[in-house]
């Protein structure tokens, strides 16, 4: 049964009855015939419906920050950024969309005109974790609105309220019935939905297991899917870096959405000339953090979302300090209600100590040493994830090096890893495989289909 827990408080906020096979049965049948419509809508009817959805998201941005907060333990300020952000995201696809899936004329083909039309495939189930509750599945709701597909959301069995929420934003902007629907069910149900034959697709964002699963029962159906997983990134600070920006965007990196993002920088690879200069100040502003109420405006970092995150957290450090790693800072959970852990630092790890190798979910940064470019990028591509990165250096033949050899889905140099509508998200190597947003993203769930004529 989903349940929502106050990760501040421990306290059971409250318990979703679960959609019955029924309701999924319905919910199927709604969105096979809602597609039948909405895949005829012209782009301009979906434009307008994601700028009213854009609208009802901004009218609605404090009491939607308010509702994550209390079931994730996000910081309410960057709850509240990040109900802006999905409107930003609405109102990009709104704007840019129509030319993103315009008939795509091509020179020297075989007929009088040949082009690629960019079709929509039908309803696509969306797999979604907590850690980012609106933003997940609005960047996934909004191109396909645009694309003239229809959605279906199994969120996080923890943030049920964010998710049915979701669904009331959609209904209240004018979305035809069945165009956008949350199905409160477990992980079991999502195999059956998958071998629907009207389900077409399906994207997940959330662990490898859950990625292999979801892949797994999609090539069995010959069904697309697009997989965001975790990650370990690196963030590299070269000798000519800018020490106070690479120090104030590393906290921020780490430590955003309390230490529970994907793209949060989490191996720190300094270079031996800046490296204590790096750790020191670092440590300090580590050390500085307050933890608290995410309802809170003075408090710097929350708790994690759940009881289980703590516990992971905490063995994954533990072990890596047996392993031999020296512990900097934090590495431990305070007494008390709720589910906080410290803003913690690991330096020396080993190549056996977790830390190394494991995708660190909370806030805990990992320091590494390095004494030339080459073991920066040896060291940043020994993982097996591969999904962002920032590097920090003013040297431009660094650069090109970092952007040419980093085996990561994006480089960002002299800035932290961030998404934005403009430009495709996402990994290679066990962070996973295809694009959201931008071109890659709509076009990922569309049909290009080829026509030539006479
Ligand atoms: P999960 O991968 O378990 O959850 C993500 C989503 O997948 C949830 O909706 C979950 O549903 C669903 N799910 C889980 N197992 C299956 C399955 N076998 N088949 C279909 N759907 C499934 O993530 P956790 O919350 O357990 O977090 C574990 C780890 O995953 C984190 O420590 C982190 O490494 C990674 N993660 C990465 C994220 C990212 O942004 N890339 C986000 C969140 C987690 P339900 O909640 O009902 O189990």
């Amino acid at each position: 049964m989903p349940i929502s827990i106050n990760p501040a408080t421990g306290d059971i906020i409250e318990e979703y009855a679960e959609h019955t096979d029924s309701d999924i049965e319905r919910a199927l049948g709604n969105a096979d015939l809602a597609y039948r419509d909405w895949r005829r809508s012209s782009l301009r009817d979906r434009s307008d419906l994601l700028m009213r959805i854009a609208d009802g998201l901004e009218a609605r941005k404090e009491d939607l920050g308010r509702i994550a907060t209390l079931e994730m333990g996000k910081r309410i300020k960057e709850a509240v950024a990040e109900v802006e952000k999905c409107a930003m995201a609405c109102r990009y696809y709104a704007e840019h969309g129509p030319q993103m899936i315009a008939d795509d004329h091509r020179a020297g083909g075989p007929a009088s005109e040949n082009f690629v039309a960019y079709l929509p495939i039908g309803p696509i189930l969306a797999v979604m974790p907590w850690n980012f509750p609106y933003w997940q599945c609005l960047r996934f709701v909004a191109p396909a609105v645009m694309a003239g597909n229809v959605a279906l959301l199994k969120h996080a069995s923890n943030v049920s309220r964010c998710a049915l929420e979701i669904e009331r934003v959609m209904l209240d902007a004018g979305a035809p019935q069945g165009v956008f629907q949350t199905l409160l069910i477990s992980s079991s149900k999502v195999e059956g939905i998958l071998k629907d034959r009207r389900i077409r697709a399906a994207t997940l964002t959330g662990s490898e297991g859950a990625g292999a699963a979801v892949a797994a029962t999609c090539g069995r159906e010959i069904k697309t899917t697009v997989l965001e997983l975790g990650g370990s990134d690196p963030f590299i600070v070269m000798p000519s870096a800018d020490l106070p920006k690479a120090i104030d965007l590393g906290i921020t990196a780490r430590m955003q959405n309390n230490g529970q993002s994907c793209i949060a920088g989490k191996r720190f690879i300094v270079h031996a000339d800046v490296y204590e200069r790096y750790l020191e100040a670092y440590a300090e502003r580590v050390e500085a953090m307050t933890l608290g109420d995410p309802m809170d405006a003075q408090t710097d970092l929350g708790p994690l979302s759940t009881q289980q995150g703590v516990a992971d957290l905490k063995d994954q450090i533990d072990r890596s300090v047996k392993a031999g790693a020296r512990l900097v800072a934090g590495g431990e959970a305070p007494e008390g209600p709720g589910f906080f852990y410290k803003a913690s630092i690991l330096a020396d790890v080993p190549e056996n100590a977790p830390a190394y190798r494991e995708e660190l979910f909370g806030p805990c940064a990992i320091m590494f040493k390095v004494t030339s470019i080459d073991e920066a990028i040896d060291l940043a591509n020994d993982s097996d994830f591969g999904l962002g990165g920032a590097v920090f250096t003013n040297d431009r033949a660094e650069q090109d090096r970092f952007i040419r050899e980093l085996d990561t889905g994006g480089t960002h140099i002299n800035r932290m890893t961030a998404s934005h509508p403009a430009l495709p998200f996402g990994g290679v190597k066990l962070s996973g495989y295809g694009r959201e947003l931008s071109h890659e993203g709509i076009r990922a769930f569309m049909n290009a289909k080829t026509v030539t004529r006479d």
